[in-house]
This record gives C-alpha cells, sequence and structure tokens, in this order.
C-alpha cells in the first residue's frame, strides 16, 4: 500500500484524513509539531514530532521511508491572528511549506496534495465561486495560501512536482465514533461555539445582521470533515495513477445563512441557543459557496452528508463526549 506522509495530521482535518487513510489500509506516517494539534488526535506510532521548517529532519524522514505522496495540512488557520501577526503566517505557512517541498525534491518525493482555502479568493464577485474566479484574498492568512499555490504551479513546471490543491469552503462535524473534532484553541468557528454557547449558557455573537442576504445574516458552504477528508484520498489516488496538477474547490454547493445554522443547532439538541447581534467581523464576505462541479467530475466526489442537521448532529455528539470526558 501506498506511504503517505501527513504533514499538520494532528490537526482537526489532517487527523480526519489520517483515520481514513489508516481505514483504507495506506502506510501513514504523521509530522506535526503540536503547536496547535493533539497528540490524541494521531496513533502514537504514527507519529514524528518535528517542525516543518526543520529541513534536514524532513529529508532524513524521506530518505527512510520512502514516501509514495505528501498531504500537506501543518499550518495556522486564524484569520483574526493572521492579520495581528502577518509574519508569523508568512513564515509558518510558506516557509515551512517551502522547507517541505525542498525536503521532498531532494528525496525525490514528487506527489502532493495541498490544503488550501476559499479564503484565496477573498470577496468573490460571483456565488457560487468556480476555480476559475479572480485570486484576491483579503487577510495575510488568505495569502499565504495564495502563495503556496502560486510557488506549486511553478514547481509543477519546473521540477516536476505533481500536485492538488484544495481549497475548502466550511469545513465542520466529526467522524461519529472516532474520538475526533474541532478543538481549536482558542476556538473561532461557528458551529463549535454555538454548541459551547448552549453547554454553557453564555451567549455566541453573530456577526452582522445587516448583510445583503435574505435574513441578513453571511452565507456559508458548511462541508463535513468526513467528505473533506475523503476529498484528499481521493485526490492521492489520482495523482499515483499519474494524473496531472489541479486545483480544486471543496464544499457541497449549497449555502447556510447563520441564523439557519443556529436553528439547525436547536433542532438537534432541542434547546435555544443563546445569542446576541454583534458588528460585522472585518473581511468576511456575505456569500461564500462553492461551485464543486471540478471536484465531482474529476475525482468522482459527491458529499455524504448534504444536511446540515446531520452536520451538526456529529459535532454535538463529539461536543458533548468532550463535556463528559472532562
Ligand atoms: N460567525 C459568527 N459568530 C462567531 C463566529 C463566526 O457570526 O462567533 C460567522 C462568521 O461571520 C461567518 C460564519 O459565521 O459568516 C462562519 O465563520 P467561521 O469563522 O466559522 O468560518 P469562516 O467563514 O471565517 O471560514
Amino acid at each position: 500500500m501506498a506511504k503517505i506522509l501527513v504533514t499538520g495530521g494532528a490537526g482537526y482535518i489532517g487527523s480526519h484524513t489520517v483515520y481514513l487513510l489508516l481505514k483504507n489500509g495506506f502506510d501513514v506516517t504523521v509530522v506535526d509539531d503540536l503547536s496547535r494539534g493533539h497528540m490524541h488526535n494521531v496513533p502514537l506510532k504514527r507519529l514524528r514530532e518535528l517542525r516543518l521548517q526543520d529541513t534536514e529532519a524532513l529529508v532524513d524522514l524521506c530518505d527512510t521511508v520512502k514516501f509514495d505522496a505528501v498531504i500537506h495540512f501543518a499550518a495556522y488557520i486564524a484569520v483574526g491572528e493572521s492579520t495581528e501577526q502577518p509574519e508569523l503566517y508568512f513564515s509558518n505557512n510558506v516557509g515551512g511549506s517551502l522547507s517541505l517541498f525542498t525536503a521532498m525534491r531532494e528525496t525525490g518525493v514528487r506527489r502532493l496534495v495541498f490544503s488550501s482555502s476559499a479564503a484565496v479568493y477573498g470577496t468573490p464577485k460571483e456565488v457560487p465561486v468556480s476555480e476559475d474566479a479572480p485570486i484576491a484574498p483579503v487577510s495575510p492568512y488568505g495569502e499565504s495560501k495564495a502563495m503556496v499555490e502560486r510557488m506549486l504551479r511553478w514547481l509543477d513546471e519546473y521540477s516536476g512536482l505533481r500536485s492538488v490543491s484544495l481549497r475548502y469552503f466550511n469545513a465542520c462535524g466529526a467522524e461519529p465514533g472516532s474520538g475526533l473534532g474541532e478543538e481549536h484553541e482558542p476556538e473561532t468557528h461557528l458551529l463549535p461555539l454555538v454548541l459551547r454557547a448552549v453547554l454553557t449558557g453564555e451567549p455566541v455573537t453573530v456577526f452582522g445582521d445587516d448583510y445583503a442576504t435574505p435574513d441578513g445574516t453571511c452565507i456559508r458552504d458548511y462541508i463535513h470533515v468526513s467528505d473533506l477528508a475523503r476529498a484528499h484520498i481521493l485526490a492521492v489516488e489520482k495523482l499515483l495513477e499519474g494524473a496531472p496538477s489541479d486545483t480544486l474547490n471543496v464544499g457541497t454547493g449549497r449555502g447556510y445563512s447563520v441564523m439557519e445554522v443556529l436553528r439547525a443547532v436547536e433542532k438537534v439538541t432541542g434547546k435555544k441557543v443563546p445569542y446576541k447581534i454583534g458588528p460585522r467581523r472585518a473581511g468576511d464576505p456575505p456569500e461564500l459557496v462553492a461551485d464543486p462541479g471540478r471536484l465531482k467530475r474529476t475525482l468522482g466526489w459527491e458529499p455524504e452528508y448534504t444536511d446540515l442537521e446531520r452536520i451538526v448532529a456529529t459535532a454535538w455528539e463529539f461536543e458533548q463526549a468532550k463535556k463528559e470526558n472532562k
């Protein structure tokens, strides 16, 4: 079975992908510095704790294991933090990626799936967004992803590195029974914050209700993390078959507003969500929904979770289990 190196495999989306890779019989090694990821997300014998910037250590590892491909998640993801510390984001996300690509070149690993983001589009002019939409990030985080994508285009041309960049929309939910779920510290994402509001009684803030959308709140494309993880496996398999480089949106194509998310949580939990309306958050586009047509055509991918309440139910199960284990 193919040997896959997963960087950032102790994080939220990375660990779900590792879980699915192992289930499908892949030979997986995880590299994570555990600065944001969690040791408990990965089987210990699979984990190598090291920094991506440590090119020498990566070369050693790649020389020893002889990976067939890399799935590269390791990055910082908080948009707000990236506006406060842009240097940190360029150093970690761009510098870390360059170090990885250098080690891959030195050791002849020529297949990569890259964890990109819909943040590369900034505020798109047309929705649903296709991959041909202009790249116009509005945060250092989005720019860091766009820079790596651009780097990959040149490495494809002059270095023979074949890659698939997956532009994620809003990942959420948890794989039932896996023990994995969303655990960012601090948490900034809507669904876990809404679920915590239910559990603690502390109101969640809705960032703006005066957008030009039907209920005034922002619309996003919420995709279940297991559907997202599966896109990585299909992408890596395709690359291993010899497919050319590509860039693909990963979303469901269906948008929900913030208020619709709150209502879905109320249905699933049977409890009222305490919330207040706050000001808009800087850099939030009113509507961000994927056109996933290209992903469906090239990888034969279809989402298993098409219903928001089912997605919410998996996240709720995880939050409750976490509370019981505390
Ligand atoms: N949001 C909100 N309150 C929060 C967190 C998020 O109203 O405490 C909104 C945010 O403005 C956006 C949506 O929820 O419209 C999803 O935000 P999130 O941070 O989860 O993901 P993003 O879209 O930024 O990737």
